[in-house]
């Protein structure tokens, strides 16, 4: 078992991407890539449940590759560094935690790109602070991700 969570602060001027998802009219998020924290949160609990690292040290903001990347682009090559490690992936959780963008709408189409990424299934849920802290207050986004993995047989 993995976990991993993920923040991005909204930037006006920016596209929003999420979950694997292009939304038109929302507010983007700021970020290196593009911002895409449920598919980073996602990342990161499939590094943490193999143990391989974590998204700055696997990815590194500093390697120009991965400038402007997508967040299925990061899912994708997570995934098969968890199956070079050795692992089968049984399934990654995502919850999403702000105020905007409504999930509810998009959530099958946004859960069918990240399962399509991973090459195992992704599901995608939302819930909102009730107004308290920064994703209350319509600051950013965060996310909250847990992955399975079952080590092959040699
Ligand atoms: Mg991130």
């Amino acid at each position: 078992m993995g976990v991993g969570v993920d923040v991005h602060p909204f930037a006006s001027g920016r596209d929003l991407h999420l979950a694997g998802l292009h939304w038109p009219g929302e507010t983007g998020l700021a970020g290196h890539s593009d911002g895409d924290a449920a598919a980073h949160a996602a990342c990161d609990a499939l590094l943490s449940a193999t143990g391989l690292g974590d998204l700055g040290s696997v990815f590194g903001t500093a390697d120009p590759r991965w400038e402007g990347a997508c967040g299925p682009d990061f899912l994708q090559e997570t995934a098969r560094l968890v199956r070079e490690a050795g692992f089968e992936i049984g399934n990654v959780a995502i919850q999403i935690i702000g105020n905007r963008p409504k999930l509810a709408p998009r959530r099958v189409e946004a859960e069918k790109v990240l399962s399509a990424a991973v090459d195992a299934p992704v599901t995608l849920t939302a819930t909102t602070t009730d107004g308290l802290g920064l994703t209350g207050r319509g600051e950013g986004i965060a996310a909250v991700a847990t992955a399975l993995v079952i080590r092959r047989l040699p």
